[in-house]
């Protein structure tokens, strides 16, 4: 990946997850035992739909094209306690730094539900419907022959917003033609689009910057900051987020201009105006097309910038010193987007972590020991089952998971295997 170019960085999409399988109202009939019993299967599990975090993706630019996902529906049950299939679940993949807000329909207000900030980071977006049980689990000493089953639940719709945080480690910003396009496309491959006005930038461009050392960092080329922009003036304000993830800012001034001494001014005004933390951030000054200063000028300039580069980035003068200082950054020190992740709750117990989103109905257990009891139970066979679940009563997952206010529906994930917790199970299970 020798460059990254231009890149879509919001998309609204929408995702369905699959509607469960019905149950099955069957009846076990073989040759010596006409009206042996309900006999009908669970439909299977509808598909979720996960967004998963990959470095091998830079933009959001394929949601543009597709922004509608529905992950497949479970089989409806057999006769014969058949399961239906379960459908397989849809993982769409995203940019690491994607930040995924839910867009509840009402107000259109947006819920931020996660940031994936690592390779390979997923993110629970909607959750497949449970399939129906069958009519094998109604019987009881009463209703011998149940002639109901349960249909199987709707998979969760549900609209969001995929904002791409950008990650890069340093971020050009300036004023339009302060020349951050041609400085991005000298210091790295990245052939920004260069023009002679204001807002040649719509969008950020990121590009890479090799130094001496092996090491390369991302830069980024934050598009023309005008005045006005924290307040949505212009196009600088959509961007300037983006500036604040990065390490280092290199602030580039035309010293062409009228009064670049104001220009600096005005560009620090709409930092402070967005979020003053960014201020702290270390800046490099750079007066830039001192190619096309006079010298008495140059001078003029230096007094008013003592601790200011002079460059030009067309012709790559005092670039080299530019470098230098970058160097000096250590990639690793990039600031990672505070980690909200999947917003789950995480509770310790002895035996097992629990980890939870009650909101969505998502649980997950962590723990060797109840990963190895589901291993060597055979869920075919309903004493294997029994004695698995008394097992976990003991170290008191269901206790647990209650005190957690789950719910029936709701998913518990052991290790690879996905169970719906239910009262029924609760009862006649244990
Ligand atoms: P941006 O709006 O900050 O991205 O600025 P651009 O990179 O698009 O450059 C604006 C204009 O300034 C273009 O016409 C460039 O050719 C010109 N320019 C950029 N850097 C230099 C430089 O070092 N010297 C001179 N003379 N012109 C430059
Ligand atoms: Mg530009």
């Amino acid at each position: 990946m020798k460059y990254m170019n231009k890149f879509i960085d919001l998309v609204k999409i929408k995702v369905q997850a699959g509607r469960g399988g019905d149950g099955k109202v069957a009846w076990r009939r073989e040759k010596y035992e006409p009206y042996g019993g309900p006999y009908g299967g669970d439909g299977g599990r509808g598909g979720s739909v996960w967004l998963e975090a990959t470095n091998s993706l830079n933009t959001l630019l394929d949601f543009r094209f597709r922004h509608e996902f529905e992950a497949g529906n479970g089989a409806n049950g057999e006769s014969a306690r058949r399961s239906g299939k379960s459908a397989e679940d849809l993982i769409i993949k995203v940019p690491v730094g994607t930040v995924i807000y839910e867009i509840a329909d009402e107000a259109e207000e947006e819920i931020l539900i996660g940031d994936l900030s690592k390779d390979g980071q997923r993110l629970l977006v909607a959750r497949g419907g449970r399939g129906g049980r069958g009519n094998q689990h109604f019987a009881n000493s009463i209703r011998q022959a149940p002639h109901f089953c349960e249909p199987g639940q709707a998979g969760l719709k549900t609209k969001l917003k995929l904002e791409l945080k950008l990650v890069a480690h340093i971020g050009i910003i300036g004023l339009p033609n302060a020349g951050k396009s041609t400085l991005i496309s000298h210091l790295s491959a990245c052939k920004a689009k260069i023009g002679d006005y204001p807002f040649t930038t719509i969008t950020p461009n990121l590009g890479i910057v090799k130094l001496h050392d092996n090491k390369s960092l991302t830069i980024a080329d934050i598009p023309g900051l005008i005045e006005g922009a924290a307040e949505g003036k212009g196009l600088g304000f959509h961007f300037l987020r983006h500036i604040e993830r990065t390490k280092v800012l290199i602030h580039l001034i035309d010293s062409l201009s009228d009064d670049p001494q104001e220009n600096y001014q005005i560009v620090r005004k709409e930092l402070a105006a967005y979020n003053e933390e960014i201020l702290q951030k270390q800046e490099i000054i750079a007066l830039n097309k001192i190619d096309a200063l006079l010298p008495e000028q140059l001078e003029e300039l230096k007094q008013i910038f003592p601790k200011a580069l002079f460059v030009s980035a067309a012709t790559g003068q005092g670039l080299e010193a530019l470098k230098q200082i970058l160097s000096q950054i250590q990639p690793e020190e990039i600031k990672e987007f505070p980690a909200e992740e999947n917003k789950e709750n995480i509770k310790n117990t002895e035996n097992f972590v629990l980890k939870f989103d009650q909101r969505k109905g998502f649980y997950r257990i962590e723990s060797e020991l109840v990963e190895g009891l589901m291993r060597v139970t055979d869920f075919q066979n309903r004493d294997s089952v029994e004695h698995l679940f008394k097992q976990l009563k003991k170290v008191n997952i269901f206790e647990e998971l209650t005190n957690c206010g789950i719910k029936t529906g709701d998913t518990v994930l052991i290790g690879k295997r996905e169970m719906i917790w239910s009262d029924f199970a609760d009862e006649k299970l244990i």
